[in-house]
């Protein structure tokens, strides 16, 4: 398949980029699929009221279909229309965070199609606020099913080029867009609104201290840190194994400076036997690792940078054919826990502590 790449800049006149985005809207109408840019990472959309649709964007990314799709909106008068009843706790979620990197998880209207809930009777909906996501999901007719635009498995795509590598071929155009701040760089948040105390299942940008401090008491799924809970994971995605690099990952915990000379120690062992060795870490300890290649997440008291460049740097590591990889730990709480969160992913959760 012959795949459009289509280049959108923030400096484009409006109404050239509206008729780009339009002849990428009239694609989903007709039952064909385009990745788009959103304020986390790259979408790979299709119709969320077409079965079809569904289907392929299954089959581009060798996903399991038993892993639902969330349906992106562009304005909140268009919720009613795919689920049965917005409960109060969902208003107001969405009054707060809306458009923004929130999804909910609400019981599904008739129109919404099993192929995109993956079979369930619930929906997943998320109203972006990227500018050209939300200007291309109102011209696609309001209703865009998205999973990320990587192949099952890979790190979620945060730059063109990435999208570019794995979905050129499979699909019918690619909106490359690159140059709009404010990008977050790892999924929405996403929260199961079906039950009464409202279930963070899979942890982002928006905390659960924010959300809490909006509808009050939120749990949180067990399993999103505990990998021996045996327990199954609320969202089917969180069960499967992604964002998994090449090469083995390790998260370090412990004091700083234990933390370093125990990732050096390893680093040596690795280079005797010839291995090509990967540092993930912050910027006052970068500057000590030995490791062939180091790459700086920033400040901790930035975590939205470490945020925006872990999926880079996981694919950069492919790229480098490193085959031993190691990352200081983040914590537990705020963004922090959200890259932790898909650090430990990453890792299988292989976690030392120091
Ligand atoms: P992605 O689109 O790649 O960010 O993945 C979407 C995530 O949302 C996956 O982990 C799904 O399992 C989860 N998800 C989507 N719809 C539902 C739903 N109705 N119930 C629970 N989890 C969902
Ligand atoms: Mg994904």
């Amino acid at each position: 398949m012959e795949t459009q790449i289509i280049t959108i800049k923030k400096s484009e006149a409006y109404s050239d980029i509206l008729d780009k985005l339009s002849k990428a809207g009239e694609l989903i109408k007709q039952g064909g699929l385009v990745a788009f840019p959103t304020e986390t990472v790259y979408g790979l959309g299709g119709d969320a009221l077409n079965p079809e649709a569904a289907q392929k964007i299954y089959a581009a990314k060798g996903r399991p279909s038993d892993n639902p799709l969330i349906v992106h909106i562009s304005e909140l008068a268009s919720l009613d229309k795919i689920v049965s009843a917005v409960p109060d706790k969902a208003k107001k979620l969405a009054q707060a965070f809306w458009p923004g990197p929130l999804t909910m998880i609400m019981n599904k209207s008739a129109v919404v199609p099993m192929q995109t809930t993956g079979g369930l009777d619930t929906v997943a909906v998320r109203l972006p606020s990227h500018p050209v996501a939300a200007e291309f999901i109102r011209l696609a007719g309001g209703y865009v099913a998205a999973p990320s635009a990587n192949l099952s498995g890979k790190p979620s795509p945060t730059a063109a080029k990435y999208v570019i590598q794995d979905m050129k071929g499979r699909i019918d155009m690619i909106l490359a867009a690159d140059d709009y701040e404010g990008v977050i760089g790892l999924e929405s948040t996403i929260v199961d609104m079906t039950v009464d105390i409202p279930a963070i299942l899979r942890p982002g940008y928006v905390t659960q201290a924010m959300i809490s401090r909006v509808i009050g008491e939120t749990d949180i799924d067990v399993t999103i840190f505990d990998a021996d809970s045996g327990k199954a994971p609320k969202a089917p995605g969180m069960k499967y194994r992604h964002y998994a690099p090449k090469g083995e990952l390790v998260i370090v915990e412990g004091k700083p400076d234990d933390v370093a000379s125990y990732i050096n120690q390893q680093v040596r062992l690795h280079r005797v036997k010839g291995e090509k060795t990967g540092v993930i870490g912050t910027d006052t300890l970068v500057t000590k690792y030995d490791a062939d290649i180091v790459k700086n997440a920033g400040s901790r008291d930035e975590p939205l940078i470490a945020a925006s460049r872990l999926y880079t740097f996981l694919r950069e590591f492919d790229d480098e054919n490193v085959e031993f990889m190691y990352s200081e730990a983040f914590k537990n709480d705020g963004l922090e826990q959200a890259i932790m969160n898909r650090l430990l992913k990453a890792a299988g959760h292989k976690i030392i502590k120091v």
